[in-house]
């Protein structure tokens, strides 16, 4: 028999983290995705050179610009923004096929990214990670240790019009304690793979059940 789970919580949802640079969104979602078997990570294809450490396909896929443009034109990417000087574009392909398998999907992308996915996928979530205060934002940047100082400097400055940004999503998140900043994203997943609309009822009860559309079944 079909798992129960499986069959009412049939299908995924496509779920945006965004939040400014260094508030720890790879950190957090690390951490989901080893405890979620039901949650895939969207690798985004990135023309910024890779920092110490990051792997290609792992990380991002990093290309060249031509090798970007010819992405977008090949309509390839849902989405893609020039973010801190550099490009960056969510493929297509490789979301379609989780989400048609049932699969989540959490992507990590900047605030103009999850405005171009809000119109195309309106039924996406979208999550803000918020940082505890502007101290701890600028210490997590500093102690990750993979930047310059220019590129810190860039990206604190962005993350004041970011920050703004939360009043667009869905979700805010509060990232202080890891553990809880994970308890909470993980409890939003869930809640949005149980709403109604998204699960596969009709189905649940005519293979339980023994019912019809019209709601009219036969007991055992
Ligand atoms: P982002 O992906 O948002 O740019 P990272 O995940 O790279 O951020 O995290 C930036 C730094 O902040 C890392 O050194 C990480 O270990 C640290 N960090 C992440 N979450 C927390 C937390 N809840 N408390 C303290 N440090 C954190
Ligand atoms: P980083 O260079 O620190 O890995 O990422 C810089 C910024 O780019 C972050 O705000 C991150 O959310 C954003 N980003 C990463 N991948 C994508 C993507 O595919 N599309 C968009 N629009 N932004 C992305």
């Amino acid at each position: 028999m079909t798992d129960s789970r499986k069959l009412l919580y049939r299908s995924g949802v496509l779920a945006v983290l965004s939040g400014p640079s260094g508030v720890g969104k790879n950190t957090v979602l690390n951490r989901l995705l080893t405890q979620r078997t039901d949650l895939r990570y969207s690798i985004s294809v990135t023309t910024r050179p890779p920092r110490r450490g990051e792997k290609d396909g792992q990380h991002y896929f990093f290309v060249d610009r031509e090798k970007f443009r010819q992405l977008v034109d090949q309509g390839e990417l849902l989405e893609w923004a020039e973010v801190y000087g550099h490009y960056y574009g969510t493929p297509r392909r490789f979301i379609e096929d989780c989400l048609s398998s049932g699969y989540s999907v959490v992507l990590d992308v900047d605030p103009q990214g999850a405005a171009q996915i809000r119109q195309k996928v309106p039924d996406g979530v979208f999550i803000f990670l918020m940082p505890p205060s502007w101290e701890a934002l600028e210490q997590r940047i500093r102690s990750r240790g993979a930047d310059s100082e220019e590129t810190i400097v860039q990206r604190l400055t962005a993350a004041q019009k970011e920050l703004a940004a939360v009043a667009e999503y869905d979700y805010v998140v509060l990232n202080d304690d890891l553990d809880r900043a994970v308890e909470d994203l993980s409890a939003i997943v869930s809640a949005e793979t149980r709403r109604v609309t998204r699960t596969d009822y009709r189905r649940f009860l005519r293979e339980r059940f023994n019912q019809n559309h019209y709601g009219e079944g036969t007991r055992p």
